[in-house]
């Protein structure tokens, strides 16, 4: 490959944060559960410390300076001009904490005021300064000051040896940036040409990157939507200077055809400078599950950052790191495999992980992508999951059986907040009773103050309990502190977009307390407004309206529904009218769907799968089967079937086989799975999908008709409708995987014959929309 011509450094820019993090940190990996405030919590307890100084005292003071190529800039918390001292504010809960903090913390903490003290000296003359480290306790409201006073000299000699550390580094980056966008900027398709659809695919990615404006894309399984979208948006990085693309992902899947694709890029181009990254979840790269994430408990945390530097080298001797290339790597360096890979997402031009790693609320990408002002650009693998996936991340719950529970296990000294915690819940699950139907689910009009007080109280207490015994592994305990910790972060942003419910058990005794996510759009909208450039791809994103109101994306989102390789004439559909699943009409459809699917199996035998909205349905159904036809080989899936399981369930349906697998709509067989040829020839799909009709889910509906606009759909289409039918448009695509597959799709329930829901089928099953004799609802 070869360098472009323009070899002058560039010039590095470098937020004081990121320069102290890159250049500053030594010692042991520690992330165990410290009392940390939220980030509210933290804009409050700077204010606090702000007011309780002088009316001289200036707040986030911008500062910059250079140091050969390299500018580094930042804000420093505040300065107190009538001492003369420069602080750095810390919030914290808990003055257990603060004294057990790790050395390297308060290390890192001192490294950032002493860049910053260096910068104001520069700025202002000064030949001396104090600094000042702040730790504010947001819970007693209490200052603990470390104040020391330096020389200018000794501060800049601080600050030329940070900078030193950072440019050796970051002239390698910026080597690799140029050879890697000199040989983007001339990729070429890895295949001979384009698939039918696959064009334009790539054509509108790479318009919109270079408009910086999201994408939304409705492209057919078969075309190659993978390379189709990471091509041309790797081919638009150099023009657009964009720093990284993130591909995200819902299952692991999505995943392994990121990675392909890139398998697919390095074959054609075997010296391709692009360095990919797997990220896993922690559960799955832990190599100590029963420990904790500190230098105390694990040994792979003890010294990581001592020993970080050789294993990124090592690693970046390699281009791509997948799981198991890290993890070799890692385990050959005794650091953890899990925070390696998120350290090594800081020298990755494209990062292949889980949507969680931008959305969350404290996902990594995102957080990384602030702190250091990258341009980014994202690709959204199976984008239908999201609104699911999104509500999931944005919303938490606890449950005051398990916390009851905990008594029994947890020492003394965390007995009180945890019995006041029990007598707060205790009252509110009496009053909300008082008010009128006993022991149903609710919906609370407000956030119960008093107990999200409490529940905070025993998690400080459980912190502060944390602090003290470090090396303590309680997974109950691990699980109540994470949920009530989630709890106050939601409590946080609560608003319409959420509902807040009690659930009672079953003796009504108890409940469960829950922020429940309904519109995820005030969430995810500001992180669309990070990303210079996102593509959601997906076999069904229809309706268009529905996802970009939920997933609050911005009006000039474009949209493109990407015409299918495969044509009318490969599909047979049918739509049972004479059968109708609903809910009353189910113990009547039961003879009939076996009827079906046997006599379809008997014109052409072959491997089928008939999917059910529940499990319930589906054994219902398959015993009629089995009894009435026991000649007919039958598979069904089980709630709960384990990886070996499903992978046996699908090794049925070999080439030139025969039978029938029952499975469930929205399940591991409905979607994500490639049977082509004559692996499957045939689908049934019993009910629309429908979610069920419960408390939850008519609450959900109700909050969506007062929150939607009236053009994208009632709350009965967006809480029941358009995620039914999806789950139906997904298990149908099974059946037709390439332009050689022939098979057939029955459509089992009258409601198929229906205007509204043939208009969220795709266009080239060419339905003809009939007047709807009944309306979905
Ligand atoms: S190996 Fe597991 S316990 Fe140890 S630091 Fe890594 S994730 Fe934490």
């Amino acid at each position: 490959m070869e360098l472009p011509a323009e070899q002058e450094p560039l010039p590095l820019t470098v937020a004081v944060r990121a320069l102290c993090a890159f250049t500053a940190k030594a010692g042991d990996l520690d992330v165990r559960f410290t009392p940390a405030p939220t980030a509210l919590e933290g804009i409050e307890g700077h204010a606090v410390v702000a007011s309780r100084r002088g009316t001289g005292y200036q707040k986030e003071i911008a500062l910059s300076g250079r140091h050969g190529e390299l500018l580094v800039r930042g804000r420093a918390d505040g300065f107190d001009p009538d001492k003369g001292r420069l602080e750095e504010i810390k919030t914290h809960r808990g003055a257990s904490a603060l004294a057990r903090q790790p050395a390297n913390h308060r290390a890192l903490h001192w490294a950032q005021a002493m860049v910053y003290g260096w910068l104001l000296c520069a700025r202002d003359g000064l030949e001396q300064l104090e600094l000042a480290l702040v730790y504010y306790d947001i819970g007693s409201r209490q200052e603990t000051v470390f104040t020391q006073t330096l020389d200018a000299e000794a501060l800049r000699l601080h600050f030329v040896q940070r900078c030193d550390a950072y440019i050796a580094w970051a002239r390698l980056e910026q080597a690799h940036r140029r050879t890697r966008d000199a040989a983007l900027a001339v990729l070429r398709f890895p295949h001979a040409d384009f698939r039918t659809g696959q064009r334009p695919l790539a054509e509108a990615v790479f318009k919109v990157a270079r408009a910086g404006r999201p994408l939304m894309a409705q492209a057919p399984t078969g075309i190659g939507k993978t390379i189709g979208t990471v091509f041309p948006l790797l081919r638009a990085m150099p023009g657009q200077q964009i720093d990284r693309v993130f591909f995200l992902t819902a299952k692991t899947s999505g995943r392994a055809l990121a990675l392909d694709a890139v398998a697919t890029l390095r074959r054609a181009e075997p010296d391709l400078p692009l360095r990919a990254l797997e990220l896993v979840a922690r559960e799955k790269a832990c190599e100590h599950p029963d420990k904790a994430c500190h230098g105390e408990s694990c040994p792979l945390a003890e010294g990581f950052y001592d020993r970080l530097p050789a294993a990124r080298e090592a690693v970046l001797a390699v281009p791509v790191w997948h799981r198991e290339g890290v993890r070799r790597v890692a385990l050959a360096h005794s650091v953890c495999p899990y925070y390696l890979g998120q350290e090594l997402a800081h020298w990755s031009d494209l990062v292949i992980g889980d949507y969680n790693h931008f959305f969350d609320l404290s996902a990594m990408l995102h957080a990384l992508t602030q702190l250091n002002g990258w341009r980014v650009a994202l690709l959204l693998d199976e984008a239908h999951n999201l609104v699911d996936r999104a509500r999931l991340m944005h919303t938490g719950e606890l449950d005051q059986l398990s916390v009851r529970g905990l008594r029994h296990t947890v020492p003394k000294a965390l007995h009180k907040p945890l019995d006041k915690l029990n007598r707060v819940w205790k009252a509110l699950n009496a009053s909300e009773s008082n008010d009128g139907a006993d022991n149903t689910y609710r919906v609370l009009p407000t956030l119960p103050e008093e107990l999200m007080t409490a529940v905070q109280q025993a998690a400080t207490a459980v912190l502060d309990h944390l602090a003290v015994y470090p090396t303590t592994v309680d997974a109950a305990l691990q699980g109540f502190l994470f949920d009530a910790l989630h709890l106050g972060k939601l409590a946080e942003s609560f608003g319409a977009h959420s509902l807040c419910d009690l659930t009672p058990s079953r003796d009504g005794r108890t409940s469960v307390l829950c922020l429940r996510n309904v519109v995820p759009a005030p969430f995810l909208g500001p992180r669309w407004a990070v990303a210079h450039t996102a593509t959601l791809f997906s076999a069904t994103l229809q309706p268009l309206a529905f996802h970009r109101e939920l997933l609050g994306l911005p009006e000039q989102t474009a949209w493109i529904d990407v015409e299918s390789p495969f044509e009318r004439r490969q599909l047979d559909i049918h739509i049972a009218r004479d059968i109708s699943t609903r809910w009353q009409h189910r113990d009547a459809s039961v003879a009939p769907i076996a009827a079906l699917i046997a006599a379809q199996y008997t014109e052409r035998p072959g491997n089928y799968l008939a999917f059910f909205s529940s499990f319930d349905y589906l054994d219902r159904v398959a015993v009629a089967f089995e009894a009435a036809h026991p000649d007919m080989p039958v598979w069904r899936q089980s709630r709960r079937m384990s990886e070996p399981e499903q992978a046996a369930f699908l090794a049925r349906f070999a080439a030139g086989g025969r039978g029938v697998g029952f499975a469930v709509l929205g399940g591991a067989f409905a979607e994500g799975i490639d049977l082509p040829g004559d692996r499957l020839i045939g689908a049934f799909i019993a009910t629309l999908g429908l979610p069920q009709v419960n408390p939850v889910n008519e609450q959900i509906r109700r909050r969506l008709d007062a929150l939607v606009s009236r053009d994208t759909g009632s709350g009965f289409d967006c809480a029941y409708l358009f995620p039914g039918v999806q789950k139906v448009v997904q298990a149908a695509g099974r059946v037709i995987r390439t332009p050689e597959d022939r098979g057939v799709v029955h459509l089992i329930d009258d409601r198929f014959a229906g205007a509204q829901v043939q208009a969220l089928m795709p266009r080239w099953w060419g339905l003809e929309s009939e007047p709807a004799a009944d309306s979905a609802e």
